[in-house]
């Protein structure tokens, strides 16, 4: 059995097919930024190819009332956790604070190293914030009976399936999220409705939840939360705007890497990005032999982050032979990045709205209502 509960089967076109064919429902999808660097190799575009707007487009056609983007919860994770980072560096507890939006790691971490839960970040994974703010400050505004909404997350991830189900993530009695569907069976539902994927005309997301940074785009690949949480936590302490956009140490694809960032006021942060669970464990042993020492963990359970994730389309071997996938869906996600108007988390006018209408604060009582969780002992074997 898949130690992390990746692997188990959980088909939900068929239940997602029906909540759009039902007139009571409100329907609402929301993508994770790893898919629009993949999903243009099932229509069979060349690797590494954004089809960001021609999948909006596809899903609005597939009749989603609304099409959002989980680039938006990385930005809200980023503010959340970002903040707890702060939090735990000014008292010293709680350290290393270890990334929590890999369902992967998370299970990991409950199976194998439980005396280490509480250095994981309470954070839900951005997915499932989004899909609590879905239910919450959206219906509130748009005057929906939360119990009428569907949320659909299309993730690259078969983890995610799992971690849809968990009680822990649901709000008085209803989950954040109704379903999960990856790269590959999203798809296969645009192919099932007979759609042109590859001469759609490119649209938007809809708002609030459709603009985002690029530090939310940056979360599909390694590397790419610790940045997006250094480009914020910095500039918060510093209380001004900084130059500094990119953080190369963190990014690429070697196993573990490492920066150290000091912020103004001389604090510091050592911060670990890893990916691979044998990676993991490799830096997990360092650490309780007290031969590393960080502030800041980043983990992604698959090689690569999200843009390899399970859910990713499939790669013929002889196709790998001549082109690295790690590398051509990275530059992608970089590419998008630096295409964004807005590349940093707290920048991002909608992610300030929220707070301002909904939430107050990051880590205030409303945010730890929706947007943090907590994890469970569980057994080895
Ligand atoms: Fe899922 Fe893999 Fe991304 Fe973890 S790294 S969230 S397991 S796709």
């Amino acid at each position: 059995a898949c130690p992390v509960g990746a692997l188990q089967e959980r088909e939900h076109i068929q239940d997602v097919w029906k909540a759009l064919a039902d007139p009571h429902k409100y329907v609402v999808v929301q993508t994770a930024p790893a898919v629009r660097v993949a999903l243009g190799e099932e229509f069979g575009m060349p690797m590494g190819t954004r089809v960001t707007g021609k999948m909006v487009a596809a899903l609005r056609r597939l009749g989603f009332d609304k099409v959002f983007d989980t680039d938006f919860g990385a930005d809200l994770t980023i503010m959340e956790e970002g903040t707890e980072l702060l939090h735990r560096v000014e008292t010293g507890k709680g350290l290393p604070l270890m990334t929590s939006c890999c369902p992967g790691w998370v299970k990991f971490v409950e199976h194998f190293y439980p005396d280490m839960l509480d250095n994981l970040s309470s954070c839900k994974s951005p997915h499932e914030m989004e899909g609590a703010m879905i239910k919450s400050y959206f219906a509130e505004m748009m005057d929906i009976d939360p119990e009428r909404i569907v949320v659909v997350s299309i993730m690259p991830c078969t983890a995610k399936k799992y971690e849809g189900e968990r009680t822990e993530l649901s709000n008085e009695g209803m989950q954040d999220v109704d379903y999960v569907l990856t790269t590959r069976e999203i798809a296969q539902m645009i192919k099932e409705a007979g759609i042109d994927f590859a001469n759609m005309r490119g649209e938007t997301f809809d708002n609030p939840f459709g603009e985002s940074s690029g530090a939310g785009v940056i979360f599909g690949t390694t590397g790419g939360v610790a940045e997006a949480a250094l480009r914020t936590v910095f500039e918060l302490v510093a209380g001004h705007e900084l130059e500094t956009v990119e953080y190369n140490a963190v990014r690429g694809m070697e196993g573990i890497k490492e920066t150290v960032v000091e912020l103004p006021g001389g604090k510091i942060i050592r911060t670990a990005v890893v990916h691979g669970l044998g990676n993991a464990r490799k830096l997990m042993s360092m650490i309780q032999k007290g031969i590393r020492k960080y502030e800041f963990i980043e983990v992604m359970a698959c090689e690569g982050g999200c843009i390899c994730g399970g859910g990713q389309p499939m790669v013929d071997a002889k196709v790998r032979e001549k082109v690295n996938v790690k590398a051509e869906r990275a530059r992608a996600i970089y590419a998008e990045d630096e295409a964004a108007t807005i590349r940093k988390s707290h920048k991002n006018p909608y992610i300030q709205k929220i707070y301002q209408e909904f939430l107050d604060k990051p880590n205030s009582h409303k945010s730890h209502i929706y947007l943090h969780t907590h994890y469970l002992v569980r057994s080895r074997y």
